[in-house]
């Protein structure tokens, strides 16, 4: 795939008047969405519209491979260019839906920014997120780049090319895996972090305190439980971040890594359920029955907190979602939804996560944290629910497969890190 394309083949042609499907956004959801609708049968046109200029594609390599140079634009393709032919999925890529207009069955008519404009039987929001903008002054400032679109990778990578001194702000996957990235290219990285560890949103004191004596080792200075003040400059050029107490660190670059922000603008204007993200059920509904929406832009249940919505951030999670949604459009009852499960890479670090850990009231330690790998176990009310490995991929997988199953690993006998943890499944009663 090539960036350098502003336009698609089809963003010259005029929308077509009608379609069965319309899937605003054409990221990972909204692509499995299109692909799977078609793998169950579904013979009525389908429109993909994204924002975006290029081709659909991957985001985990923008913050890893892409960013540090070993993956370039082509392997970053989410499909060939001939798969949408094939499967016949209408591609429009630059096109921003502004407002829809729907009836009370789901069918309805969505306008772009452009003028144009299409009816539809059913509609399905994929509009994923934004990255969190850094609520200071200064954040406008030459040098200061957040990571979400392949445009944002593009001109970091390139401001990586003269960079000296980076300041990474949030201590999330981004500002990890960025780190990572620029201490291995022996730039002088600085993370900042208001909480008090890594990764406070989604992991355990233990995994936190593991990658953060790694991050140190590889020359990575953190200051955590600190805020930013501003981004400090001259002639609109980012120099440095001034800190919660005045100090001034020095940056020429400054990475900003500081949450997502999921993408609710239409769903808010045709008043569904909007908390944080938009509401759906496991079906892939929203509360209009007949309106879907998968990914990123979405909150769900709470596997382990009844009443409380989750959002799930992850390639897995929107296609997982997205094949829900293609299901419940089919006609065909969804799949039962699989072990949710993540990863990140940081340097020779492999994070792999099975499960949701939120709600857990009890953790387990296995593996040898000095020796550069470590598991952490979540459980609640004795149960397993969720497990973070770095650099241990069978106890990742022991776990997943558990999970799968409804079974559980009796905390204490997974703490010894010399029993394989798949000999200790106990199965469901
Ligand atoms: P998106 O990929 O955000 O796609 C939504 C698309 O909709 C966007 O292209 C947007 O422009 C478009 N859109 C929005 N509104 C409109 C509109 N009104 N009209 C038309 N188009 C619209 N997850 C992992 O599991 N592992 C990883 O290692 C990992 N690494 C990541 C690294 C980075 C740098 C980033 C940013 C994310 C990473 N993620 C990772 C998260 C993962 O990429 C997302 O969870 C996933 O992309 C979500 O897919 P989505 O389709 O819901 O949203
Ligand atoms: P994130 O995981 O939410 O982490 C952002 C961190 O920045 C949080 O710890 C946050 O603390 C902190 N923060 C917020 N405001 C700050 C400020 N002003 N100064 C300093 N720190 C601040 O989000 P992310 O890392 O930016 O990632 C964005 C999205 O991409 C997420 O959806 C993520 O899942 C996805 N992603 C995933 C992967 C992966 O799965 N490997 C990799 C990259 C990106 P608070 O919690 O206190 O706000």
């Amino acid at each position: 795939m090539t960036t350098r394309q502003t336009t698609s083949p089809t963003t010259s042609r005029n929308l077509p008047a009608r379609t069965g499907v319309l899937v605003v956004g054409a990221g990972e959801a909204g692509v499995r969405v299109a692909a799977s609708l078609r793998e169950l049968g579904y013979d009525r046109p389908i429109l993909l519209l994204g924002e975006e200029p290029h081709r659909p594609y991957q985001r985990p390599p923008l913050s890893k491979t892409f960013l540090d140079g070993t993956a370039d634009h082509d392997a970053l393709a989410l499909r060939t260019p001939e798969f949408y032919a094939e499967a016949a999925i209408d591609l429009r890529t630059g096109r921003m839906v502004t407002h829809v207009d729907l009836d009370g069955s789901g069918a309805g008519a969505a306008h772009c920014e452009d003028g144009d404009a299409v009816a539809f039987d059913h509609l399905v929001l994929a509009t994923g997120a934004r990255a969190r903008t850094l609520p200071v002054a200064g954040a406008d400032l030459t040098g200061v780049c957040t990571l979400r679109s392949l445009q944002d990778a593009e001109a970091l990578r390139e401001r990586l090319a003269s960079a000296g001194r980076v300041v990474v702000l949030g201590a999330g996957y981004i500002g990890l895996e960025a780190a990572a990235v620029t201490s291995a290219r022996g730039l002088d990285t600085t993370v900042v972090e208001r909480a008090d560890r890594l990764l406070s949103r989604v992991s355990a004191a233990p995994l936190s305190e593991f990658l953060l004596a790694r991050h140190r080792e590889w020359g990575v200075d953190f200051r955590l439980g600190t805020e930013v003040e501003a981004v400090v400059g001259d002639g609109g050029r980012a120099r440095g971040v001034r800190l919660g107490g005045g100090q001034v660190v020095p940056a020429d670059l400054v990475v900003v890594g500081v949450g997502a922000v999921p993408e609710t603008a239409l769903a808010e204007k045709l008043g569904l359920r909007v908390q944080r993200g938009i509401a759906v059920d496991a079906a892939g509904r929203t509360s209009h029955p007949m309106v879907f929406a998968a990914g990123d832009c979405t909150v769900r249940p709470h596997p382990h907190l009844p009443g409380e919505l989750l959002g799930v951030e992850s390639v897995q999670n929107a296609n997982e979602q997205a094949r829900a949604v293609a299901a419940s459009i089919a006609g065909v009852t969804p799949p039962a939804p699989p072990v949710p499960w993540f990863w990140s890479d940081q340097r020779d670090l492999k994070l792999q996560i099975a499960g949701i850990s939120g709600g857990h009231d009890r953790y387990v330690i296995r593996g040898h944290p000095g020796d550069g790998d470590v598991s952490v176990l979540y459980y609640r009310a004795g149960a397993l629910i969720a497990s973070e490995s770095v650099n241990r991929p069978k106890d990742f997988m022991a776990v997943k497969r558990a999970l799968g199953k409804g079974a559980t690993i009796p905390p204490r006998a997974a703490a010894d890190a010399a029993t394989p943890l798949k000999d200790l499944i106990l199965e469901p009663a």
